[in-house]
């Protein structure tokens, strides 16, 4: 009888504890599930990584809209060509995601940190610029960076946080000299120093592909001429390109044609929603086999349309008859900065005046404008192109 109770009291705790690992499997099961929903639907919308620079964008394709009512997980981007306040060819654009602002050269001349800093000033307000880039060791590229007594460095008039520049150059110019020392002394007060080829390389701390902000990135291209000379300065050049979702904006300063081609060879280069134009537009960048391969929908000329500062041939003159032509096989978006006006016979005077005037680009990955501060028509529909190269 007392076995038989004590049996009974057994089969109940045998079932009770059964109760208790049904429930515990279930807690887990569950516990399971929650995890892996939080993973998939917040962790990983919430920590989508840039794309590694050699694989090109692939990796960042936007997620498909869910119910179409989330507005697409990207930031603006805005990108501005500037005027650099003189008659001159020179590059340099600005880029701002959120906080982060980005120059990328400081032409045309000395003068233009002036005119840079009050343009800059009136987006960015901290003062900080988070990122550097300089393409080469020309002084249409790096003057404003250099400064002078008159026209103090940009890098005393902004707080630069990281410097990324080329990592070759044949240039032993006063302003290239200039620049150096005050590169160095920028990096001195705090600011870190990378060249492209250690971003490539990802050496020394530098990355290949940055963040910028949800799906930005601001990815470094390799350059067969980061570690190989040519006796062509402008083949030195930094190049690299933003990547927004399906989106991307390709900048390769003044890259000459020997660069382009060994740049469509060694990277996997996306289709560009935007191209600045290689070298202000010359007959020698803006190939055929980059243009191939970028297929590009939008371009922005850095230039003083009509200038004969390099050359009086008006076919040559920026941007060039040949550049046009080629880009006009993929697209007619064709916007340049400013205007040579009073050029006078001999070709050694001219004035200058806005074309498009400073080109303003906004993107939210979906929805993309170009403006410009004078107007906001295509190359083709401007006077200058009737004249000059219909
Ligand atoms: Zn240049």
């Amino acid at each position: 009888m007392a076995k038989k109770r004590r049996k009974g009291a057994a089969g109940a705790a045998k079932k009770r504890s059964e109760i208790f690992l049904i429930c515990l499997v279930v807690l887990l099961v569950l516990l399971i599930a929650a995890g892996a929903c939080w993973y998939f639907f917040v962790y990983r919308k919430a920590h989508k990584g840039p794309s590694a620079g050699t694989e090109g964008p692939s990796g960042e394709l936007p997620e498909e809209p869910s119910g179409g009512t989330e507005a697409p997980a990207s930031e603006e981007l805005e990108i501005h060509f500037l005027e650099l306040g003189n008659k001159y060819a020179g590059d340099c654009v600005y880029v701002r995601v959120g906080d982060v602002d980005i120059l990328i050269d400081g032409g045309s001349r000395e003068n233009s940190a002036d005119t840079i800093e009050r343009y800059v000033d009136a987006y960015c307000t901290d003062g900080i610029l988070e990122y550097v880039i300089v393409t080469h060791g020309h002084q249409d590229h790096i003057a404003a960076f250099a400064g002078n007594k008159t026209y103090p460095s940009l890098f005393r008039r902004f707080e630069c946080r990281t410097i990324i520049d080329f990592p070759r150059t044949n240039s032993d110019s006063g302003v290239y000299r200039r620049y150096v020392e005050e590169r160095d002394a920028e990096v001195e007060a705090g600011a870190v120093h990378y060249t492209a080829l250690d971003c490539w390389k990802e050496e020394k701390g530098a990355k290949r592909s940055y963040p910028l902000a949800d799906g930005i990135s601001m990815n470094f291209l390799y350059n067969y001429y980061y570690d190989h000379s040519s006796s062509d300065e402008n083949n030195h050049s930094v190049c690299m390109y933003l990547s927004q979702g399906n989106y991307n904006y390709l900048f390769t300063g003044d890259l000459e044609k020997e660069g382009e081609a060994y740049l469509v060879e060694y990277n996997e280069l996306p289709q560009c929603k935007l191209y600045k134009a290689g070298h202000h537009g010359s007959r020698t960048s803006s190939t055929e086999v980059l243009l191939e391969r970028i297929k590009p929908e939008y371009v922005c000329v850095c230039c003083c349309a009509g200038a004969p500062e390099y050359t009086k041939d008006p076919d040559t003159v920026f941007p060039t008859r040949e550049m046009l032509e080629r880009v006009m096989k993929y697209t007619d978006k064709i916007y340049v900065t400013s205007l040579a006006t009073n050029v006078d016979l001999e070709g050694k005077k001219w004035d200058y005046t806005s074309l498009n005037g400073n080109i303003v680009v906004r993107s939210d990955g979906t929805d993309f404008t170009v403006t410009g501060s004078n107007h906001s028509k295509i190359l083709k529909e401007t006077e200058w192109y009737a004249a000059n190269r219909a």
